[in-house]
């Protein structure tokens, strides 16, 4: 397994969910077991001498390898969610989608301040999403935080929308 392989395994749909958008479907990667336990291995080996004791998963397909590395790492695993989905009492941030405004929350007693903080996402596109995370992150004081994707999509440049005192590594780059 190789890197060009992992990213011949994801599939890409023109125009979903609209006109213009080349969707990345992760699901084709996920369902090779050997693509699957690639990728997870090889975002747990850059992270694993960094002390990261919580790692934040963005809903939905955060969740997924999110779970996996938190398993790895032996940290944590908080999730941040949609709003209304999670049961506690919750900090909310809004930010900016292409047409319209979305939300995230994450529960208030998730983070402590000693924290070192893995945000995973499966993939960056234009950086609101993440962004939105950070700032959640933020709240709680933690020592430090990082970002991380399966996926970067370079032409879009999310990354240059991403506070820079957090480092960003993405595995595959499109
Ligand atoms: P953004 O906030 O623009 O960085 O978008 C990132 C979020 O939207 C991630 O949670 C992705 O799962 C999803 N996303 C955005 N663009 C794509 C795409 N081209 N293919 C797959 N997922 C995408």
């Amino acid at each position: 397994m190789n890197l060009d392989q992992v990213k011949k395994s994801i599939r890409n749909i023109p125009d979903y969910p609209k006109p213009g958008i080349h969707f990345k479907d992760v699901s084709t990667a996920y369902q090779n077991s050997e693509v699957f336990n690639y990728v997870a291995d090889a975002i747990y080996e850059r992270y694993k001498d960094f002390g990261i004791t919580k790692v934040v998963g963005i809903e939905s397909r955060g969740f997924i390898l999110g779970g996996v590395l938190s398993n790895k790492l032996n940290a944590g695993f908080i999730p941040v969610r949609k709003p209304g989905k999670l049961p506690a009492k919750t900090y909310s941030q809004s930010y900016q989608l292409e047409y319209g405004i979305d939300t995230l929350e994450i529960h208030q007693d998730a983070l402590e301040s000693d924290d070192v903080v893995l945000i995973h996402d499966d993939l960056l596109a234009t950086g609101g999403t993440v962004s939105a995370a950070i700032d959640l992150v933020g709240r709680f004081n933690v020592s430090k935080i990082y970002a991380n994707f399966f996926i970067e999509l370079d032409f879009l440049h999310g990354i240059q929308k991403i506070n820079k005192s957090v480092p960003v590594w993405s595995l595959i780059h499109f």
